[in-house]
């Protein structure tokens, strides 16, 4: 249950990890993992990819509030994978005639997206070298947590 306040709780993640996640109203991460406040840093956007701001939060994070681990969870029934990039720009010229300067990083399956972001953390300069990430796909209508692997990783 819900803490009524954060009194004696540290700042510092107690379990030294972030979670990046969709903005997905369906999705409570403390529930999902068994949470309690005070133990992960929570980053969200819509599908829970891996941006420039979300690197600028993990670096914060890692640097200043000592974590190590992160977990990327995408799912399945996401609204990323309902348009692509190019027809979701389009759509936005063409009703206010001018492109955005950002990327939607919309994907076709959120496995490939969740590797995707796991190579690319693990090659971001100001992470630290040890940080272990690891990927997962959430099922929506289950709540059953896939880990997504990259080639080359030993087998868990
Ligand atoms: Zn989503």
């Amino acid at each position: 249950m819900a803490a009524a306040n954060a009194r004696g709780v540290a700042v510092p993640p107690s379990l030294g990890t972030a979670v990046v996640t969709c903005m997905d109203s369906r999705i409570d991460v403390f529930a999902l993992f068994g949470l309690a406040l005070g133990e992960v840093h929570v980053l969200r956007n819509a599908g829970g990819v891996v941006t420039d701001d979300v690197v600028r939060s993990l670096t914060i994070s890692q640097r200043k509030l000592r974590t190590r681990d992160i977990i990327v969870v995408q799912h399945s029934g996401c609204g990323l994978a309902t348009f692509t990039d190019h027809q979701f720009t389009e759509e936005l010229a063409e009703e206010t005639g001018r492109r955005p300067q950002w990327r939607t990083h919309a994907f076709d399956s959120p496995e490939t997206s969740v590797r995707r972001d796991i190579v690319q953390l693990r090659h971001e300069t100001f992470l630290h070298p040890d940080t272990v990430v690891r990927g997962f796909v959430l099922d929506i209508d289950n709540f059953r947590l896939q880990e997504v692997f990259v080639a080359g990783d030993d087998a868990r």
